[in-house]
């Protein structure tokens, strides 16, 4: 197993990272900005560095700050969490030539999977569904725009290639909007991503977001631990994830289950990683794929038992995969809701002091969260404080839980999303089952 690992993120997903390497005997080392030097898990962890001012791009988006940490404290392996450098295919291929082990997939699995466009041709290459829209990057020509959004039928979105977190997408409804919005698409791209390569894809009016968890070791062994619906979204990002879809069939889902490790098998893919799917009418539609631990990981772990994060490290370490497919069983159902310090209406972030915190407890309740009274949420990161998760035998159980988990805790001193999550929850059409992404944004009015 790794002797030492420095964990580069910050908030819940440090601290849950730090939690498995503690139950593998793994040394941690936090890797902090100045303003994160009273995190949770920079208490916790064996040895700490603080990598640089609060700004992202000078602390944990800076590559040789965090490579330099490695090397003062002999750590052996960096784990990037989610977000910031999880998908950078430069910073995993620093990390390998500077003699230390990523916890991730290997450069050249990021290129290939974790680009949008790269990963759209690989899948219909093997025969997965995309979603029907142009091949390749888009064109410079206007005339050529037009005529492919005119062969896909609007509305069309257009996406960056190397986009992610919801960002780098734009619909469109009718021809008129079209130039304007390629233009400023580009250079968002360009701008967030430093790459200003974006491609045009159908909208789809009320898909389902559903994605299938694998883990691969890149040794020739790779499975799938079921799939989580993740259709409650806002600005194009999740807000609360289910574990399983409730409206797949076994067929089906071993079906995408089995072709999405197939691919995993034909890269040689190591690692955990997610494909993502639109489902509308019965039909799947791969939109991208994560080269990472996502942040709903945890309702999949609740319904099979198995724990991501350690089986992440243990491959990191080199170790083949210890779990056959026929191991995995998904037991009950499970639901997260994120607890974002936001206005649970109209999605302000809402820094500061948390003044009482208060997490709640009981039977299958799980609360991933670096929150404790006192702690000053900053104004510089995603708003994400605390996920609850809840298990139950059947959907209705795991929902009431979750009902009665909200109830039970507090926090006070910003805005969080806890109000929104309650009124979902008591939602008639939720509770049915009948969600699509765009089912948030119309129940709230913005769409
Ligand atoms: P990101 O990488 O930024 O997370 P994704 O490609 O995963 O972006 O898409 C995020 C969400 O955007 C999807 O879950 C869905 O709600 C919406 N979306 C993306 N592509 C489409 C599409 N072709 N039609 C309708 N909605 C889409």
């Amino acid at each position: 197993m790794l002797d030492k690992v420095v964990i580069a993120n910050r908030g819940e997903i440090a601290l849950r990272i730090l939690r498995a390497c503690k139950e593998l005997n793994i040394k941690t080392v936090a890797v902090h900005s100045t303003i994160d030097k009273d995190l949770m898990h920079v208490r916790l962890a064996h040895e700490s560095v603080c990598i640089g001012p609060p700004s992202p791009l000078q602390s944990y988006l800076n590559a040789p700050a965090i490579i330099s940490a490695a090397e003062v404290t002999d750590a052996v392996a960096i784990h990037p969490g989610y977000g910031f450098l999880s998908e950078n295919a430069d910073f995993a291929e620093q990390v390998e030539n500077s003699g230390f082990i990523f916890v991730g997939p290997t450069p050249q699995n990021i290129r290939l999977l974790g680009n949008k466009l790269a990963a759209r041709a690989l899948m219909q290459k093997m025969g997965i569904p995309c979603v029907l829209g142009g091949e390749g990057a888009l064109s410079d020509v206007l005339e050529t725009q037009y005529a492919l959004a005119k062969k896909i039928g609007y509305p069309i979105i257009l996406k960056a290639a190397a986009g992610g977190g919801g960002r780098g997408m734009r619909v469109i409804h009718s021809e008129a909007a079209l130039a304007n919005a390629v233009a400023i698409t580009r250079l968002e791209a360009k701008n967030a991503f430093n790459d200003p390569a974006i491609y045009m894809e159908k909208f789809l009016e009320d898909p389902r977001h559903i994605e299938v968890q694998v883990i691969s070791d890149g040794q020739g062994h790779a499975i799938f631990l079921g799939e989580r619906e993740c259709s409650l979204q806002r600005k194009h990002q999740k807000i609360l994830e289910e574990a399983p879809a409730s409206i797949l069939t076994p067929a089906l889902r071993q079906d995408m289950g089995e072709r999405c490790v197939n691919v995993c098998l034909e890269t040689g893919y190591r690692g955990v990683g997610t494909f993502e799917f639109l489902y509308q009418e019965g039909q799947f539609y791969f939109i991208e794929m994560n080269t990472r631990l996502q942040v709903e990981h945890p309702v999949t772990e609740m319904v099979t038992g198995i724990d991501i994060v350690k089986e992440q490290l243990s491959l990191a370490a080199g170790e083949p995969l210890s779990v056959r497919q026929e191991d995995v069983t998904v037991r009950g159902h499970a639901i997260e809701c994120r607890i974002n310090a936001e206005h649970p209406m109209h999605f302000t972030p809402s820094p500061g002091v948390v003044t009482f915190y208060h997490p709640p407890g009981g039977p299958s309740v799980r609360v991933d969260s670096h929150l404790y009274t006192g702690y000053v949420i900053p104004p510089y990161y995603d708003s994400l404080v605390a996920k609850v998760i809840t298990h139950g035998e059947t959907r209705s159980i795991a929902i009431s839980r979750m009902v009665h988990a909200l109830e039970e805790m507090v926090i006070e001193g910003v805005d969080t999303l806890i109000p929104l999550h309650k009124e979902i929850l008591h939602d008639t059409a939720f509770l049915e089952g009948h969600i699509h992404t765009h089912f948030l944004e119309r129940k709230l009015g913005i769409s």
